[in-house]
């Protein structure tokens, strides 16, 4: 252990990811807590990391309220339909009031924006969207942030939170290792602020082999937003609520601009409008749901997987119209140079060319996140103005835990943020922070060398185990004393897809099964005691594991928890087949005990704010 230095920090604010949340954050921090110590830590490099490392096309969420385009109650019915009724209603209403400001701040700071040529206004490429040249998104809200912290950290994975030793229930920091040189880092925090993004690598990928890490979802986001504070029992909510994605097939190229922009549409095998042909079929599933405009994206997903189950794929994007036009089959080929490229070479090499044939489309493997079009995440407080008590304990965006905040992918039951929301999310979680701080409840934080030193020996051991173990090895890989990172990858990925609803099922799953997953996913916390790793590459690799294991356990409680299928489409609950208003019109919320590991869930109101106090200001 002595071979890893161990190097301290002490900060007021700690901002775990540098992704767009955690630049917001790190931005805002700045502005309200001018003399405090702001530090920002990374696992990649914040010039190119997160959800957004290799650009984007366009800025999904802008309400465009200058131009009385959209208002955030607007945003809020947007949402709480695409989710079937189950958001938190205020925590939306929050990101959208102020995420206008944000976008134009990404325009003073040169991020080259689209511009209607005839209103001046930015291009839009559907009511929430507009278009930019995006390549260069994320080192732009990096500089800023760099600009801002005391002190960024790249290449430190952050494996545990600290918590106050002085009062019960409070964070102190957090603790994670240096990939590159080895050492031991201790960050001593008046508040945390987590941001570490999404998860993707849970469930089985389709792309498996030489493909492995072709995924949708970023590969490298590994679920520590939610494995960091379900270790230290903060309530989680909606983790059941996983997202299927509906893209282009092998190279998960987007569709949003071919569907908004280009107005390509699609097709089964035999050129026919299939979600039609599943119409009645799904109001029987979710009554009245299916009518409602726009349809939710499950519910699209749905048609689309049961009429691939019927024999009716492949399903086919209809691109050989839009793409005669020239200026359209430009913007089709710079959508994915600003944020796919991949997805074009998987086209040239399966010889597809978009303008005279119609590509295929795949429903993507299930991740869990709190940003895009699902709401996985912690439970966190409100805004003080807009949250009714259960939703509201003092600070805007703390988790359960006195002290840690979260934003972006973290923060459950807020769908539709994406990169712009997640930046806001940030900001707003910053200046709860700093408020915190100075009203004095960050005092006496004791954060003791023995805690430090215990995870010291927890961190590094998947070194020492190999070290060990390696002259058993019997062949290839295999050692009876150990498994690799890679191993139990995919090991969990397998019990996720086969039990809790991912690809070989059709995303189909039951009581039954959930419960024998989470016997499995128990058998596989067991082993990953045992989980060795050959350098300080597959020391993270360990550590994301056991994050993705985590989240895994806390996904698997939640489905089983939820005695209805709520969003057909994303996953099905086989013995519980409709959705169900009368007894699940509510919010699941979670807490892991972290003496015992047990899972407790509970049912949460799931209120109707908008609507409520435009029906109260009406009476
Ligand atoms: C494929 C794809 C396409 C998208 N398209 C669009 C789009 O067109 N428009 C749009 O507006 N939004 C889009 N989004 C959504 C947007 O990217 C996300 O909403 C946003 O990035 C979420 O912000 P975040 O900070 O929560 O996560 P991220 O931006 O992913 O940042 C998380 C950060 O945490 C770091 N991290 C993770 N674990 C640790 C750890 N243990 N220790 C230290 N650091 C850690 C990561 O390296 C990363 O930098 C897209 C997302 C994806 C995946």
């Amino acid at each position: 252990m002595a071979k890893h230095k161990t190097l301290y920090e002490d900060c007021d604010v700690l901002v775990v990811g540098g992704g767009m949340a955690g630049t917001g954050a790190t931005f805002e921090a700045r502005h309200w807590g001018r003399d405090m110590k702001i530090i920002c830590v990374e696992k990649a490099n914040i010039d190119r990391s997160g959800a957004v490392a290799q650009g984007l096309y366009a800025i999904n969420c802008y309400m465009g309220m200058q131009w009385g385009e959209n208002q955030p109650e607007d945003h809020v019915r947007y949402a709480r339909n695409d989710l079937m009724g189950m958001v938190r209603e205020d925590l939306g209403y929050d990101m959208a009031r102020h995420v206008d400001s944000t976008v134009h701040m990404f325009d003073e700071w040169g991020l080259p924006m689209m511009k209607n040529e005839k209103t001046g206004r930015y291009l839009r490429e559907g009511k929430w969207q507009i278009m930019i040249h995006g390549e260069s998104y994320k080192p732009i809200v990096a500089e800023a942030a760099k600009k801002s912290a005391d002190k960024i950290y790249n290449r430190i994975m952050i494996t545990h939170l600290l918590m106050d030793e002085a009062q019960e229930n409070r964070v102190g920091g957090a603790v994670g290792f240096n990939m590159r040189t080895g050492d031991f880092h201790v960050f001593r925090a008046k508040t945390v602020i987590v941001a570490a993004g999404g998860a993707s690598h849970i469930f089985k990928p389709r792309a498996v082999g030489e493909g492995m890490g072709r995924t949708w979802y970023a590969p490298w986001s590994n679920g520590s937003a939610y494995a960091l504070p379900i270790a230290v029992g903060a309530k989680m909510t909606q983790m059941e609520n996983r997202i299927v994605l509906c893209r282009f097939k092998d190279g998960y190229g987007p569709v949003g601009a071919y569907f908004l922009h280009l107005k390509t549409y699609t097709q089964n095998a035999n050129g026919e409008n299939y979600e039609k042909k599943w119409y009645d079929q799904t109001k029987e599933l979710v009554g009245e749901y299916i009518d409602h405009h726009p349809t939710p994206t499950c519910l699209r997903n749905h048609a689309f997987i049961q009429e691939t189950i019927a024999g009716g794929g492949p399903i086919h994007m209809v691109t050989t119209e839009a793409f005669q036009d020239p200026h359209l089959e430009t913007v089709g080929w710079e959508n994915f140079l600003g944020m796919t490229v991949g997805q074009a070479v998987v086209w040239a090499s399966q010889n597809i060319d978009p303008k005279y044939t119609n590509p295929e489309l795949t429903t993507s493997e299930p991740y869990v996140m709190g940003s895009h079009a699902t709401c996985s995440g912690a439970w966190v407080s409100g805004p003080e103005d807009l949250s009714p008590p259960e939703y509201f304990w003092g600070y805007n965006r703390m988790l359960t835990i006195d002290g840690l905040f979260g934003a972006g992918d973290t923060v459950g039951g807020s769908a539709h943020k994406f990169s712009s929301g997640s930046f806001t999310e940030g900001r707003l979680a910053a200046k709860a922070a700093v408020k915190y701080i100075n009203d004095k409840k960050a005092e006496g934080i004791k954060v003791t060398d023995k805690q430090c030193e215990d995870f010291k020996t927890s961190i590094f051991k998947p070194l020492e185990t190999y070290q060990v173990a390696q002259n058993e090895i019997t062949g290839g890989t295999v050692s009876p004393s150990y498994i690799s990172p890679i191993q139990g990858l995919q090991r969990l990925q397998r019990i996720m897809d086969e039990y809790v609803g991912g690809i070989a099922t059709n995303y189909m799953t039951n009581g039954n099964m959930l419960k024998r997953g989470l016997e499995l996913l128990a058998w596989l916390e067991e082993d990953l005691e045992k989980v060795g790793a050959e350098d300080l590459h597959q020391l993270m690799r360990a550590w994301e594991l056991k994050h993705r294991a985590l989240t895994s356990q806390c996904v698997t409680e939640h489905t089983m928890f939820r005695e209805e299928t709520r969003w057909p489409g994303y996953y099905y609950r086989g013995d519980h087949m409709k959705l169900d208003d009368d007894n699940w019109h509510c919010l699941t919320v979670s807490r892991r005990d972290p003496k015992t590991g047990k899972f407790s869930l509970e049912k949460v109101p799931v209120y109707h704010i908008v609507d409520e106090n435009e029906k109260r200001k009406a009476s």
